[in-house]
């Protein structure tokens, strides 16, 4: 049976909602400590964190993935029950085959290669694995970074497994995501009858103004390794129905994903500038999830792509798209990150599926990764 194949059906077994891990990181755990590891298991709130390390010498490498996943959904919808890791049509079908069980199984195995042909590596090796990561992030690998940085542990490589390509195993790494910046804007104004607005302040008209303003504005023009920042508005709401009624308040949601071209004081500052143009009685909500976070070009970005290339015959396409992921709590503190993982394109889906064929293939190419760093 292949190794990784039979890892990952393992851990698939576990129903790991999120933030629940529901023992995986105890499987992870057993098998990185009977190959050398040392495994310190870090508990915050309802979040199961797992911090594993081997060796004293060299640069640190770190692998870094979540346990956790996001609810099945309509069970009846599956063709097959989601925790119940079936393979078909060279496909292994669960929740988590995508996001990313596959990809923690990979890492595993590909430690257990590159130990068993070289027992004293000059780097050090690091796992750093959370069950909060689809959730809101907060007790997971934000709150075992800080914990590390307090101990002055600082990091030199990391990878994160999260699945990063499209159709061939290796085609996309990202090395860098935008920041998230969310807001919730409420407009005061004065709830009167429709037939005399002259007696009331319709929050909504204000609105829209800025909401037109804020739409049409050019917030910067990116760089060479990010898209210009975007803005979208996610929901506005007024009103409870009623017709003949001016509402007194009106509120709108909106977020940001910005590039390094922009900043979240920045963005904050223009926007309260747009807004006071249109309204004088508001207030906004900030929310950052995210600052946008750019991999340093090195060793590691050259030691991934030499590796997709040798074993995927392809040369990777170097990438900032995409949502957020945990690299934003790590990059501060790792200059050279990178997310390298398996096939997105069924993630979070009902019959989430992975190709059976790659799981070996990421193994060799986390295991090729690791020789390459070997100093
Ligand atoms: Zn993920």
């Amino acid at each position: 049976m292949d190794p990784v194949l039979a890892l990952t059906q393992e851990l698939i077994r576990c129903p790991s909602v999120t933030p629940d891990d529901a023992g995986c990181q105890q499987i992870i755990a057993n098998r990185l400590k009977s190959v050398g590891f040392k495994c310190e298991h870090l508990r915050f709130g309802v979040v199961d964190n797992l911090w594993a390390t081997y060796g004293n010498d060299g640069p640190l490498f770190v692998f870094a993935g979540h346990t956790d996943v996001v609810p099945p959904g309509d069970l009846k919808a599956w063709h097959t029950p989601p925790f119940d890791p079936i393979i078909s049509d060279g496909m292994l079908f669960g929740r988590g085959a995508g996001e990313m069980k596959s990809g923690l199984a990979a890492m595993i195995v590909a430690v257990e290669t590159f130990l068993k042909n070289h027992p004293a590596p000059n780097i050090r090796i690091g796992f750093l694995i959370t069950s909060d990561e689809e959730g809101d992030a907060q007790d997971g690998t934000k709150r075992v970074i800080d914990t590390l940085v307090a101990r002055g542990v600082t990091m030199d490589y990391c990878i994160v497994g999260e699945p990063s390509s499209s159709n061939i195993l290796g085609d996309t790494i990202r090395i860098g995501r935008r920041g998230s910046l969310s807001g919730i804007l409420t407009v005061q104004g004065i709830q009167g009858h429709v037939a005399y607005p002259h007696l009331a302040d319709n929050p909504i008209h204000r609105l829209s103004h800025a909401v037109s303003a804020l739409t049409n504005k050019t917030w910067d023009h990116g760089n060479d390794a990010f898209p210009p920042t975007s803005f979208q508005i996610s929901n506005i709401h007024a009103g409870d129905g009623i017709e003949n009624v001016i509402p007194g308040t009106a509120e709108a949601r909106f977020n940001f994903r910005f590039s390094t071209a922009s900043s979240e004081a920045s963005l904050k500052a223009r926007t309260e500038e747009i807004i006071s143009q249109h309204i004088d009685n508001y207030r906004i909500n900030w929310r950052l999830s995210g600052n946008p976070f750019l991999s340093k070009r090195g060793n590691l970005i050259e030691a991934a792509t030499s590796a997709i290339q040798k074993i995927s015959g392809i040369t990777p396409e170097l990438s900032t798209g995409g949502g957020t992921s945990d690299g934003r709590f790590i990059a501060p503190n790792c200059p050279e990150i990178l997310e390298l993982g398996g096939m997105n394109t069924s993630i979070h889906q009902i019959n989430e599926h992975t190709r059976v064929s790659d799981l070996t293939k990421l193994a060799d190419m986390y295991c090729y990764i690791l020789n390459n760093l070997m100093v």
